[in-house]
């Protein structure tokens, strides 16, 4: 469903991702662990073309994301493909001179073309997905942190996407507030809403994910079942890491 070949990132001189390989079927929840700089944002980035790749395919739905077009063409297609593609960030990225509302209507209704009724549903349905539809005309500083992020994703849900990626959602939350995020992550898993999720949160990504990846200095160093990438790594880089986070 997701597929990554032979992907290499370099910024400068940098090399940031080294032949990564990876696929991800449909319905299935990815976990992505590792140090701080492996280039795990760096992935999730190439993945919908914030990033783009020095070298390498990302396929999606079996259409080619980071494909060599003319310019005017490619600014199209990256438009099409990233309608597909939801993303969450640590840091919300919602717009703050908008409602609730407004962030979450402002993407189907210039992209999709819908109008102002079907888009106030569409934010109203997902909202009350991530159990927010009561704040829908608040703005974000009116806003804690885990309702900023429930409204990012309704926001992110709100396009429909095809998979759903996660780059440390809660690690900008204040403790008691990662919990009410977490569980709106795990609702969408077990409606089996692709994802891919960076996370250094080793309980959440054993309970949630059906796979999880060890990247390290831009290589995916071990790879399986979160039982086997936890209990039994066969890596010492991931023996390691999991002795200082676990
Ligand atoms: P963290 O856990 O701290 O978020 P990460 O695994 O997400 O780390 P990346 O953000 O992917 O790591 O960064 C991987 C490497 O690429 C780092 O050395 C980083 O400094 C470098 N890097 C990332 N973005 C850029 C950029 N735009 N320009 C230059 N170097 C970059
Ligand atoms: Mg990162």
């Amino acid at each position: 469903f997701i597929e990554i070949r032979n992907a290499a990132k370099s910024f400068g001189a940098l090399e940031v991702l080294k032949d990564i390989n990876l696929t991800v079927e449909k319905g299935q929840i990815v976990a992505i662990i590792g140090p701080s700089g492996s280039g795990k944002s760096t992935l999730l980035r190439a993945i919908n073309e914030l990033d783009p790749l020095t070298s390498g395919e990302v396929w999606l739905d079996g259409v080619q994301i980071n494909k060599d077009l003319p310019f005017r063409q490619y600014e199209k297609h990256v438009n099409q493909v990233r309608q597909d593609i939801g993303m969450v960030f640590q840091h919300f990225n919602l717009f703050p001179h908008l409602t609730v509302r407004g962030n979450i209507t402002l993407a189907p209704k210039m992209l999709k073309g819908l109008s102002d009724k079907e888009v106030n549903e569409l934010a109203e349905e997902q909202l009350k997905r991530v159990g927010m539809l009561e704040r829908i005309d608040y703005y974000p500083s009116q806003l804690s942190g885990g309702q900023k992020q429930r409204v990012a994703i309704a926001r992110a849900l709100a396009m429909k996407p095809k998979v759903m990626l996660f780059d440390e959602a809660t690690s900008a939350l204040d403790p008691e507030l990662v919990e009410e995020v977490n569980l709106v992550m795990k609702q969408l898993a077990e409606e089996h809403m692709t994802m891919i999720i960076v996370t250094h949160e080793m309980g959440f990504a054993q309970d949630v994910c059906d796979r999880v990846l060890f990247m390290d200095q831009g290589y995916v160093v071990e790879e399986g079942s979160p039982d086997v990438v936890f209990r039994n790594p066969t890596q010492d880089r991931t023996k390691d890491f999991l002795k200082k986070h676990l």
